[in-house]
């Protein structure tokens, strides 16, 4: 029996407009993998773009990383991920299905299991034996136990030889590792920031909610170092930035919500994180988590590698270990919480219903749709014109197909928040009708001055 999925408008109309595909189509598909199409792939490269200006190139405090996704793996010891990095998990010995035995519990039991260790849920488990495997009823379980969610791999060319690395399961590590690179080369005073963008991998034994959770995905992350007796005042700045930031991406604020979390919640090193949470479909969940972490990191890594990861006050001359707080935020889970925020159907089931993206210009795909009215009657030299000129600025999509409602429905669900139809009188008074996308006003402009009438409205 299936689930009516909350999500399904949205992931139809990710998958019918070119910004969702089922990872591996072809093939059958790869179960929780996705590839973002060409409208995704620019509404995540918009995402990212906003991210980077607003908290690197902006702040005279943040500089930028790439570091790799390969670390080596002492890294990983140090970080805590090769020894605590797990899930539980049960195995149904009868159809091998494997389910994360505290989601199980919570499913079935409909109680609370973040307070349970392993010893714990094999306890619940031992007390309900009538519990059933979801997929075949058995009622015949393994053992819970740790799965490590680290992807491992293999480096280097000859037998014998290898070394086994890992798949970074965040990207914050990789800028711990830099501390004193960054330090020793970029005349970076404490108080300041490193970011970055990139992939990390989780072998998640539920991954589920389309965009939401998968093994792969990308994480906007960064640590920001201070001195001892400052994280809190930073902290709640980072808390009232990316607020800030999410609400100036249009997000709706009814949509957002900040949760901090209870003391037992918290990792034993950290004074306390905060998440800013969407309000999805299918309920309340993370986008942004901001720790303030004191000097845990770079202390575990100063113990592990041997190599002092201290900073000196230029001033002082007083040596500290600088207290860190971290706001991570997840690509992927943003990038569905602007489409579930702007995916608006209007006057649904009559003949007038429009489903639209009422995306914020700069986040946009597209920024203009431009259609000439025929494909005759020197229009489209008119239209193709105009298409240039705009195409040096940003991405624009060039449209002679069906009637112009069904070229308008079409960059509707795709955000776009411009439509611009060279018509007849177009050839005589060098205008065309700029039809807005939420009001659906229309407006005649000189196709000389459409560039700056696009750029004024974008609010980049
Ligand atoms: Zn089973």
């Amino acid at each position: 029996m299936a689930i009516e999925d909350p999500l399904k408008d949205i992931v139809a109309l990710c998958k019918r407009r070119g910004f969702v595909f089922p990872g591996s189509e072809i093939y059958g598909g790869l179960s929780n993998t996705f590839d973002y199409g060409p409208y995704g792939s620019e509404l995540l490269r918009n995402l990212k773009n906003r991210w980077w200006k607003a908290f690197v190139s902006e702040r005279a405090d943040v500089v930028g990383l790439d570091s790799g996704i390969l670390l080596h793996p002492r890294v990983w010891e140090a970080s805590g991920h090769v020894s605590s990095f797990n899930d539980p998990m049960i195995d149904c010995k009868n159809c091998r299905a494997r389910y994360r035995a505290d989601q199980y519990l919570e499913d079935q039991l409909g109680i609370e299991t973040s307070n349970l260790d392993l010893d714990g849920i094999k306890k619940k488990l031992l007390e309900n034996p009538d519990l059933k495997c979801p997929s075949c009823g058995a009622k015949d379980f393994t053992e819970p136990r740790q799965f490590n969610l680290m992807f491992e791999t293999k480096m280097g060319a000859t037998a014998g030889s290898d070394l086994t690395v890992y798949l970074r399961p965040e990207t914050a590590q990789g800028i711990f590792i830099n501390f004193r690179n960054v330090v020793d080369t970029c005349r970076v005073r404490v108080p300041f920031g490193i970011a970055q963008i990139g992939k990390s991998f989780r072998n998640e034994i539920i991954a589920r909610q389309f965009v939401f959770r998968t093994r792969e995905f990308e994480q906007m992350e960064m640590e920001y170092f201070c001195a001892p007796g400052t994280q809190k005042e930073w902290f709640e700045h980072w808390v009232d930035f990316c607020k800030s930031w999410l609400e100036g991406l249009g997000i709706q604020s009814e949509n957002l919500r900040v949760r901090s979390h209870d003391p037992e919640e918290l990792a034993f090193y950290s004074e306390g994180t905060v998440d800013l949470e969407y309000n999805f479909p299918f309920g309340w969940g993370e986008l942004w988590g901001i720790a303030s972490r004191t000097s845990y990191d770079l202390g575990k890594h100063m113990e592990f590698s041997g190599k002092k990861l201290e900073y000196q006050d230029p001033e002082t001359k007083e040596k500290y270990v600088p207290f860190v707080v971290e706001p991570a935020l997840g690509l992927n889970r943003l990038f569905l919480a602007v489409l579930c925020d702007a995916y608006e159907v209007e006057d649904a089931g009559t003949k007038e219903q429009r489903v639209l993206l009422k995306l914020h210009p700069s986040l946009a795909p597209v920024k203009a749709g431009i259609f000439p009215l025929v494909k005759k009657d020197g229009l489209p030299e008119i239209a193709e014109k105009l298409y240039k000129d705009l195409a040096k600025h940003w991405p624009v999509d060039y449209d002679t197909s069906g009637n112009i409602g069904k070229r308008y429905y079409r960059q509707d669900e795709l955000g776009t928040p411009f439509c611009i139809t060279v018509d007849y009188d177009s050839k005589d008074d060098q205008k065309a009708t700029v039809r807005e996308r939420d009001s659906k006003n229309q407006e005649r402009v000189s196709l000389d001055q459409m560039v700056n009438y696009i750029r004024d409205r974008l609010d980049d």
